[in-house]
């Protein structure tokens, strides 16, 4: 059988599609970029943003009449559109043999044992056959936080983090096939452990996997304002493989919005635990997550929320538009005051602020070597990462994805560096 899936939204999907092909392979699915061949389609969903939403939508509907013309097709929505009730769905897409909530493919995987009359060895982990040398490892699934705009805690569940042994077993074995950098994922990976017996941090699991022979970077995505500890700070100082970059989402440089959004924590707060990450961890990038037109957020609001990333100076800022998203606190309880066009102004205004940091922040570099692991090739040019998470394109050198070189920055965009490879 031939498996065709479809991903849209965060790293958390990438990982559970990975996982859900890497199950197909084990009961010896092939597979294929092309539908029209398939015999197992899946979408992958995400509900984060309208605009996801819709397009994931769009695909489900592209598939209805490949099942029309085969039924034996099987075809499977999975991911956060998914929550634990499906009737509405069902009724929604008839033609849908399967909704998986995000992370359960045991149905999936059910259904494939009785067609092929194969099946999977329990003790054998769901890790790709041939991962890229860049991979992602979830390491806790779930959010306890409810922040009023979010959906991900009534569609992922609670927070459950997987075992620290069982994340070192399942390192060493990517290692093994090949994996020279993973990036540890959760939608709070700062409260990794809490729910486990002897309550290993995160700081604790970076030391277990900063051991592991042949790994050579380790990041970690995202992280919280409020749970990110000095020990974890220290941590990543500390361990030679635990890249200098962290993603701290802000969401919003107000203190009102911020406790509209339940954020739990003041842009003061934010600004000294910053302060804190730059003094202990020298040249560490930071990126940030915002939200523009929330709720309740006039002009003011908005000034404060630029003021800080003027005042932060990111490297990166990922930046969405408000939309509301049935089901969650904010979308109960607060009016969408912010008119779309607003949204859109403020969102460019950020956009245009940012460009001209990050502008700043990269010119910087013109010059210097950087060490970049290369991760693949592209459009006949190769294309790494710094440790701190910048872009690099070269195009000299016989190398392969994985291996580390210098490159002289010679150009600089706000997005990207390119260079040469040179000796040091
Ligand atoms: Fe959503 Fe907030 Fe949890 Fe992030 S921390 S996943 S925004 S509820």
């Amino acid at each position: 059988m031939k498996y065709h899936i479809w991903t849209i939204g965060c790293q958390m999907n990438v990982a559970d599609s990975e996982r859900l092909g890497s199950a197909l392979d084990l009961l010896g699915c092939e597979a294929t970029q092309n539908p029209d061949e398939a015999d197992v389609l899946v979408v992958n969903s995400c509900v984060v943003r309208q605009g996801a939403e819709d397009k994931a939508v769009g695909k489900l509907q592209s598939l209805k009449p490949l099942k029309l013309a085969n039924p034996n097709r099987i075809v499977a929505l999975m991911g956060c559109m998914v929550g634990p009730k499906s009737d509405t769905l069902r009724r929604r897409f008839p033609y849908v043999d399967l909704f998986m909530r995000p992370q359960v493919i045991d149905d999936m995987i059910q259904l494939i044992e009785e067609r092929q009359g194969t099946c999977i060895d329990n003790a054998v982990p769901l890790i790709p056959s041939r991962p890229a040398v860049s991979t992602f490892v979830p390491i806790i699934q779930g959010c306890d936080k409810f922040c009023t705009f979010c959906i991900i805690p009534y569609r992922r569940g609670r927070e459950k983090s997987r075992p620290v042994p069982e994340l070192v077993r399942e390192v060493r074995m990517l290692s093994q096939r090949g994996v020279r950098e993973i990036t540890l994922l959760g939608q709070n990976v700062d409260s990794y452990g809490n729910d486990l017996p002897d309550k290993p941090d995160l700081a604790e699991l970076l030391s277990r996997l900063n051991e592991v022979e042949g790994i050579q970077r380790i990041r970690f995505l995202t992280s919280h304002p409020n749970d990110m500890s000095h020990r974890l700070i220290e941590a990543v100082a500390r361990l030679d493989k635990v890249c200098e970059h962290i993603n701290l989402p802000v969401q919003a440089g107000d203190d009102a919005v911020l406790a509209a959004m339940h954020r739990g924590y003041s842009a003061d707060h934010y600004l000294r635990l910053v302060e804190r990450i730059r003094n202990t961890i020298p040249g560490v990038s930071l990126s940030t997550d915002v939200i523009v037109g929330f709720p309740g957020e006039g002009d003011q609001q908005f000034q404060r929320t630029l003021d800080l990333i003027r005042e932060v100076r990111f490297d990166k800022v990922h930046i969405a538009a408000y939309s509301e998203r049935p089901g969650t606190i904010a979308a109960r309880k607060l009016e969408d005051d912010v008119p779309l066009a607003e949204k859109k102004r403020r969102l460019q205004a950020i956009e245009e602020v940012q460009e001209r940091i990050a502008t700043d922040i990269n010119a910087a570099l013109l010059g210097s070597v950087q060490e970049v692991m290369i991760e693949e090739r592209k459009d006949d040019r190769w294309e790494g990462r710094t440790r701190p998470n910048k872009l690099v394109y070269f195009n000299n050198g016989h190398h392969k994805p994985g291996d580390l070189v210098n490159v002289l920055v010679e150009i600089a965009s706000p997005w990207s560096l390119q260079g040469t490879i040179v000796e040091r």
